[in-house]
């Protein structure tokens, strides 16, 4: 069994009853100039809505996030599924 790391628990953590899982997604690029180089994620939208991506995993919510390239400045939404398993106490 693979160790598991200490987590530093913290009162903002109860307001997160749901655990979060990562998942490998492709890295955007702007469409215009293929730059990953990008502004900092805000006007976030989501959508509790489940299925399976492209990699076969299950998600739970649909989130879209605004952001704008920074090398060109192009505005773009970056969407992406993330599986948030409720935490059944
Ligand atoms: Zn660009």
């Amino acid at each position: 069994m693979a160790k598991k790391k200490p987590r530093k628990a913290t009162t903002k953590d109860k307001a997160a009853t749901a655990k979060t899982e990562t998942l490998e997604v492709p890295v955007s690029r702007c469409p215009m100039c293929q730059s990953t180089e990008r502004t900092a994620y805000h006007t976030t939208r989501e959508l509790e809505y489940t299925g399976i991506n492209a990699n076969h995993q299950p998600y739970t919510h649909v989130v879209w996030r605004r952001t704008s390239c920074a090398s060109c400045g192009q505005v773009r939404i970056d969407k992406s599924f993330e599986n948030r398993e409720p935490v059944t106490p």
